[in-house]
């Protein structure tokens, strides 16, 4: 593998890196999980896509530039190294968005994606229930078949929906067989928030952002065409957002690499630790580029994803540790670096706890046996 830039690849991040010079926001954007700062973020991410630096690896139909997963690798690379805003429409275009790619009909795909990418429809993910987070399985919102209206009827209730307060769309996993159990019998819906019986219910997270939601389907009426991947594929189908969620979409390289740039910056940092960051970072990056090499030669390993998502979580842990006692008191004071430190220590329970990955790698990776 030669990790060599070609001159177009090179172009690529060159072009990427002038035109964010140019268009960043010189003042950080308020918390995108607020709705002040969701609604600024928005706005960002609709000049992106007037740029059409949106999402790059999609084809030019959908608001694309047809580039290859090592140029939205350096394009992410670059993107944080610009300080650039936190991407809103993450669940959306890093999580759904490949699943549509891999489960949705042509109809699907060319009515949401435009629309997904142009920042016109926001997606959040309504997986987790009151009684079922890591036992995904054990849900029990259901929907119900409504023959005369050629569709579903959705009930129950979801939880920890990241910004579902503010976006505009949910994609969920809902029991569509009664008789059936745990992975069978469940369906992926796709649901428009403004739906009749909906309701939403945003509420804050540890450092007071509204940075999560309650929704309940109240007998939600939603058309055939809102299955993704077929009725009762759900599970085989959350288990490919699980992968992009786990592995190098939502958390490509460059947001670490990034980070142990800013930690350089920090007066006081200790510099073994800064060292051993910056390894980090850097053994994660050419472990994902491993990766998508391993992917494009048809070598991938199942659970994979759930090594990146221990070794990025726990990554961002570490350096934001790094720069909160290089800071000390101070740190209290520090706007990026406190909250930041903050919401890394959700990262070992966000996309599937870690202890849960590590079930994961020790059964599917290494063989091991269940109990
Ligand atoms: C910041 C953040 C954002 C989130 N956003 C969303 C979202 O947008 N949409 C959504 O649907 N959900 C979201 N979640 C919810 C998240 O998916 C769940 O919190 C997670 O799956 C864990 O479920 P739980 O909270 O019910 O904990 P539990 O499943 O009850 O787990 C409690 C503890 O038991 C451990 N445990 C459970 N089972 C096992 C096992 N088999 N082996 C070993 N240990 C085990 C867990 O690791 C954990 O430490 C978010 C969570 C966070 C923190």
């Amino acid at each position: 593998m030669d990790l060599r830039e070609t001159e177009a690849e090179a172009a690529f991040r060159a072009e990427a890196r002038e035109w964010l010079a140019d268009n960043v926001p010189r003042t950080p954007l308020p918390s995108g999980d607020t709705r002040e700062g969701f609604a600024l973020h928005v706005e960002w991410e609709k000049q992106l896509h007037a740029a059409r630096w949106a999402v790059v690896s999609w084809p030019e139909a959908y608001g694309g530039r047809d580039a290859s997963v090592w140029e939205w690798l350096a394009f992410e690379e670059e993107y944080y190294r610009a300080g650039a805003p936190q991407r809103v429409t993450q669940n959306g275009i890093f999580l759904l968005a490949p699943t549509l790619f891999a489960f949705g009909t042509q109809e699907q795909q060319d009515t949401l994606l435009p629309r997904m990418s142009a920042a016109d429809d926001l997606w959040c993910q309504g997986w987790s229930e009151p009684g079922a987070g890591s036992d995904l399985a054990s849900l029990t919102s259901r929907a119900v078949r409504d023959e005369d209206a050629g569709g579903w009827r959705l009930s129950g209730q979801k939880t920890w929906t990241t910004r579902g307060a503010f976006c505009t769309h949910l994609f969920g996993l809902f029991r569509s067989d009664p008789e059936s159990s745990r992975h069978h019998g469940l369906t992926y819906f796709l649901v428009p928030l403004d739906a009749a019986g909906v309701t939403v219910r945003g509420f804050a997270r540890l450092d007071g952002d509204e940075g999560f939601a309650e929704v309940w389907f109240d007998d939600v009426f939603v058309p055939d065409d809102a299955v993704l991947g077929g009725v009762g594929e759900g599970w085989r189908v959350a288990m490919a957002t699980t992968g992009s969620e786990r592995g190098l979409t939502l958390r490509s390289p460059g947001r670490f690499t990034a980070a142990v740039d800013r930690l350089r910056q920090v007066p006081g940092v200790d510099e073994d630790r800064l060292v051993q960051a910056w390894m980090d970072a850097e053994a994660y990056r050419l472990f994902t580029l491993q990766q998508v090499s391993n992917e494009q030669h048809g070598r991938s390993r199942l659970g994979e994803s759930s090594l990146n998502k221990l070794f990025w979580s726990e990554l961002d842990i570490r350096l934001h540790e790094i720069a909160m006692d290089a800071l000390g008191p101070e740190a209290e004071l520090e706007g990026p670096w406190s909250k930041g430190f903050q919401f890394s220590l959700s990262g070992p329970i966000y996309a599937g706890t870690n202890e849960v990955q590590k079930n994961i790698v020790a059964e599917r990776l290494l063989g091991l046996p269940r109990k």
